[in-house]
Order: C-alpha cells, then structure tokens, then sequence
C-alpha cells in the first residue's frame, strides 16, 4: 500500500512493500519514513511491517530470547522534581516517602545475588539531602561500594542521566567527572532512562524540571566516550506525535553511529516505556486520556524501532513491567529478542498503577519465551551467554 502524501516528506508517497524490503536489505529509514510507518492503520500494512521487524530480528539477532536475573533497588523515592507522568516521587517527609539506608540496600543486594542475580540496578529519586560531607557525588560513590564491597561480581547497572546531571549540578562537576569516579568505585552500565522522549516540545509538558534533551545526549556520549555502556529507552503513548516518536528514533540512532565511530561503547538495547497513567498525576493522566498503554500502538512502535535502528541497536527489549508478561511475549513477534529481567522488585512504575505485576521468576520469563515458540538464553547485563540456549 502507498501512504499518502502528508505522511512522507516531500510530497512523495511511500510504498510500504518496497521501503520494507529495502530496509531488510540494510538501507537506513528516514525519519519520514518512520513517522509514516508509525501512523499505519490498515491492518495489512500493520502485518506487514510486524512480519519485517521479525525477519530483521531474525537477521540480526537469530531465534534465541534472552533474559537476565537481576535485582531493582530504587534507593530512594524522595525526588526534587516533580515529572507529569511520575507517581513514585515524594516529597521528604510525606506519606509514602522512603530512603533505604545502606542495611537495606546490602540485604536487598545480598538476598538478590543468592537467588542467582548477576545484575544489581539502582536508581532513584532526586533527593537534595543525599550527601556525604555536604558532596551528591561522595553519597552515590558509597552507595556504590557498600555493594560492591559485599558482591564484588556483580554487575552494577546504576544511575540514569538525569542522576548523573543532579549529582553534577549540586557538586559543581562536569559530567565526566561524575561519570568517571562512579566507574572507578564499580558502576558497569548505566540504565538510559529519563529519555521520555527527546524533543524539547514534549519535554516541556513531561518533565519541565529535568535535564534538556541536549544535556540527555551530553551525558550518555560522554559515558559513551568513557567505556560505560547505556541502555537507551523511550517513554511513549502519552502526548508524543508519530514524527516526535521518529525524531528521538534518529536521535537514538545517530548517537549510537557516532559513538561506534569513534570506538566508544554504545547502547547495549532500545526499551520502549509505554506511559502508564492510572495512579499519576491528573493533568497528564486527562490529557493522554486513558490509563493503561494500548499494547497495538506499543506493538507497532517497537517493530518500527526495530525497523529504525537497524544493524546499530540490536537488542530490543519490551517491558513486562508496563504491558504485562503476556503482553511483552507477544512483543516477541514484533522484532523484540529480549523480555527484560526478573527485577525482584520494582516501584516506579507499579506506583503508577501497572498491571504488569513486579516480580516473575525465571520460570515465568522461560514460559513467557516458550510460549511463543522460541528458545531461551540467560545473558549478562551487556549480553554475553551465562548459560546454554534452551529449547521449548
Ligand atoms: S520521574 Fe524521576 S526525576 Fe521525575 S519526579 Fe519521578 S523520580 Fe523525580
């Protein structure tokens, strides 16, 4: 089928066959093209652009899905800012507020790495009393060693941009410096969240308070160019347009070209975060105008992504904790090749009201895989095989 002319650049009209065909061939989609593939609603075209995000995945990335055995500790839920779309935030001293202190965080860790976690990840909220001799960075670098000093293997996934900018800001450092001495102490990777969505438009409405969308891109290449690799995500479904979903595509996209150019690490995996509403703030909550994502809109945005990003980010994630273990299964189909981690706990988004649950064992994770025919594969944080594939 040809879209029409308002959903292409140029006046041209895009044949979707032809662009499909090409893109499995390794041709690159324009960002045009993405907001065009976005907006289908034919449902053949719908299939045919799930039946090519498969092929590419199997392309790229073969049969097997993997998984990780990890453990969330959201330290604290005191944050400064306060998001649109944010149900965890508190204020110090509120109904619901909480700081771990570090007997809670070494027990949670301890407990974690028993049950056979290999990756700790640790984020938190913005809270302007975590300090240690009045220094942000000397809290998190603690933070760091009271778990590595207890479960030097495993691997720690910590600290989003928007933490490293906070850390930055209320010590006077740059993001390298930050950046650095977190590496140093222990921290592997970083968790790209609070991307949301990378156009400053939208970012006015999501998360006025939070670092730019520039500062989001400083961040991540300079963790980038110092050896830490990022994963990188995208909040969607709540007041982003199609060509705003393709733009932080071409964003995520060049970043990860320029960063494999110049040898730096890169994005490990794209995850998309479809917005969950229903215990969130009003505004936004009325102006999205629904509560749970729309798992069709969640599927197409990750074939595409897929689809985007080609050879350059080929890990694609869904998440189980915002679409349910069902919903994330099928996701499988629609160019995913990886159904995320146990987590053990999480806070974040089961504050907003998400029905995905908080826990699933690996038995639910391997079910999850099974159930749509494919094998399994446990992988480390930046996915290596920890054990055999297993076949259903
Ligand atoms: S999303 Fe993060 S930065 Fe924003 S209010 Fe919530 S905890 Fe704070």
């Amino acid at each position: 089928m040809r879209l029409n002319e308002s959903q292409t650049s140029g006046g041209d009209l895009l044949d979707i066959e032809i662009c499909l065909d090409e893109v499995l061939d390794g041709r690159e989609l324009s960002s045009e093209e993405a907001t065009a593939l976005l907006s289908v609603t034919a449902p053949e075209d719908i299939e045919r652009i799930r039946d090519a995000s498969d092929r590419l995945r199997r392309q790229l990335v073969g049969e097997p899905v993997t998984y990780v055995i990890n453990r969330n500790i959201n330290f604290t839920n005191i944050c400064e800012q306060h998001c649109s779309f944010c149900a965890f935030r508190r204020d110090a001293g509120a109904e619901g507020a909480y700081w771990l202190d570090e007997a809670a965080i070494v027990e949670k860790a301890t407990d974690a790495a028993e049950c056979g976690a290999t990756e700790i990840c640790m984020q938190g909220g913005l809270n302007p009393e975590a300090t240690v001799d009045g220094s942000a960075l000397r809290y998190y670098l603690r933070l760091v060693e009271t778990i590595k000093t207890q479960l030097p293997a495993i691997h720690l996934h910590a600290f989003s941009p928007q933490e490293i900018q906070f850390i930055a800001r209320q010590d006077n450092l740059t993001f390298a410096t930050v950046i650095r001495q977190l590496k140093q102490v222990g921290v592997d990777s970083m968790p790209g969240t609070a991307a949301e969505v990378l156009v400053p438009e939208v970012r006015r409405i999501l998360c006025p308070e939070k670092l730019s969308a520039r500062e989001w891109i400083d961040v991540v290449s300079t963790a980038h160019q110092l050896g830490m690799p990022v994963t990188c995500t995208m909040l969607g479904g709540q007041i982003e347009s199609m060509a705003d979903r393709a733009r932080h595509f071409d964003i995520l996209r060049t970043l990860q070209q320029r960063s494999l150019a110049e040898g730096d690490t890169g994005f490990t995996e794209f995850i998309l975060l479809p917005y969950v509403g229903e215990l969130a703030p009003k505004k936004l909550r009325n102006q999205v105008g629904r509560d749970q994502p729309m798992l069709q809109d969640s599927l197409l945005t990750m074939a595409v992504a897929r689809l985007f990003m080609g050879k350059w980010i080929p890990n694609h994630q869904p998440s189980w904790v915002k679409l349910g273990l069902d919903g994330a299964a099928t996701a499988l189909n629609w160019g995913c090749n990886d159904i995320g981690g146990t987590l053990m706990e999480e806070h974040i988004t089961s504050m907003a009201g998400a029905q995905g649950g908080t826990g699933p064992t690996v038995e639910d994770l391997r079910g999850a895989i099974a159930s749509v025919g494919r094998p399994a594969q446990q992988r480390t944080t930046l996915y290596e095989p920890v054990t055999e594939i297993v076949s259903v």
